[in-house]
């Protein structure tokens, strides 16, 4: 063990000082992917207070962290933001008592057989196309596929998932993630990309969920973008947690991207410490409209193993949603979500503004408002004062 850790020192750049004067945009993002750290103990000669977790920590999930990432880390503080999402802690441990599923979601449920296509809701698949990221968060939903050796996406299910989506012509919007789909080479996603359009002509919207940009934002190159608007792929949902993660390199490449057309939306994690703060996310998605990326999705963190000590209880959650909305421009405020256990699906979790309520009287109904300042209003015009027609689908 340790002598492969001396190996990597010394041919990936991991020294402290070599990591300070590192440029990532000097350098191919497949040489900067090869320079990831897999192990904490190669960060312990970057950072200072550096948990000495064991070995188990591996067997559950594996490390890894871009040079990139490593840069964007505070030295001293492990409770620094970037830290907190990346560098692995005793915390994982699971907790007594505490519920956590590999597959808490339900995915392989709903998983077409044969394919690595989830099919859960009507009109839209999703299409895990890779299993790898180029950094490991440690609350990632997808740990029973993300980087596990067993979860590899083979090319026979790639096709075979091109086929099903050929083949189901109710199928309107198709959503790459995995793992990380930029993963893969400009030509691999050339061909995948493609397929779809090429043998799915219904396929109205075909957008894709990455990181990268956040974790190696080298790899949004020209020549990508040229794949990317040579198929339409018209949306990016990219995942950002914290306003630090948002760099001079970063906006940069978000510009590449939208010059090819392509429409950004952000989807964040509701993460204890990180950014269950309503001055965080203000920040965070005031910064993200700047860019023209458009603020999508909180969504709770799931039951996933080793990431209890990251949720956010929902009563929390309501609060920061008030927080936001009025407080910052309307397309600042994203949709908060709970993923239901089991498969239920997205659950948007919204505070209530406006309720009816039965008139003392018995003789209808009326609406009781209040405001995102807690001002009230009562308006009973809007009440259940007359017959309901009756809607068909
Ligand atoms: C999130 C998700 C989608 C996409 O949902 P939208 O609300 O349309 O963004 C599709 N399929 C599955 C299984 C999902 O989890
Ligand atoms: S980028 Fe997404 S899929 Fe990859 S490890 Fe992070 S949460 Fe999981």
């Amino acid at each position: 063990m340790l002598q492969t850790i001396e190996f990597n020192i010394q041919n990936k750049l991991l020294t402290r000082e070599a990591l300070d004067a590192y440029d990532p945009s000097a350098e191919s993002w497949q040489k900067q992917f090869a320079r990831r750290y897999t192990h904490h103990c190669e960060l312990n000669d970057v950072l200072n207070n550096v948990e000495n977790v064991d070995q188990t920590v591996y067997g559950k999930f594996a490390v890894s962290i871009t040079p990139y990432v490593a840069q964007l880390m505070d030295r001293d503080d492990p409770m620094c933001p970037i830290r907190l999402q990346y560098m692995p802690t005793f915390a994982e441990e699971t907790k007594p008592g505490f519920v956590t599923m590999l597959d808490q979601l339900g995915e392989e449920g709903d998983t077409v057989p044969g394919t690595s296509i989830v099919h859960r809701y009507p009109r839209r698949v999703l299409f895990l196309v890779s299993n790898a990221c180029a950094t490991l968060c440690r609350f990632c939903t997808r740990k029973r596929m993300v980087s596990q050796p067993t979860g590899s996406v083979h090319k026979d299910e790639i096709e075979r998932s091109i086929d099903y989506i050929a083949a189901n012509t109710q199928i309107q919007d198709v959503l790459l993630s995995g793992g990380d789909p930029l993963t893969f080479s400009d030509e691999r996603l050339d061909y995948i990309l493609g397929e779809i359009r090429r043998r799915a002509p219904h396929v109205r919207f075909l957008r894709m969920g990455s990181r990268m940009i956040v974790q190696l934002p080298t790899r949004i190159t020209p020549e990508l973008c040229a794949v990317l608007e040579k198929h339409r792929l018209q949306m990016v949902n990219t995942h950002i947690n914290h306003p630090k993660e948002i760099t001079p390199l970063l906006r940069e490449r978000v510009k590449v991207l939208q010059k090819a057309g392509i429409m950004m939306g952000l989807q964040t994690v509701c993460l204890k410490g990180v950014n269950d703060d309503v001055d965080v996310m203000r920040e965070l998605f005031l910064q993200a409209i700047e860019m023209g990326i458009r603020p999508y999705y909180v969504y709770s963190t799931d039951m996933v193993e080793g990431a209890h000590h990251f949720i956010v209880p929902y009563q929390r959650m309501l609060e920061l949603y008030e927080g936001l909305r009025g407080w910052i421009s309307g397309p600042a405020v994203p949709t908060f979500i709970v993923d239901g256990l089991g498969g239920l699906g997205k659950l948007p979790i919204i505070p209530i503004y406006v309720k009816e309520e039965e008139l003392p009287d018995g003789s209808g109904t009326t609406v009781k408002c209040r405001n995102y300042a807690g001002k009230t209003v009562e308006m009973p015009g809007l009440g259940r004062d007359y017959a309901l027609p009756t809607h068909s689908n």
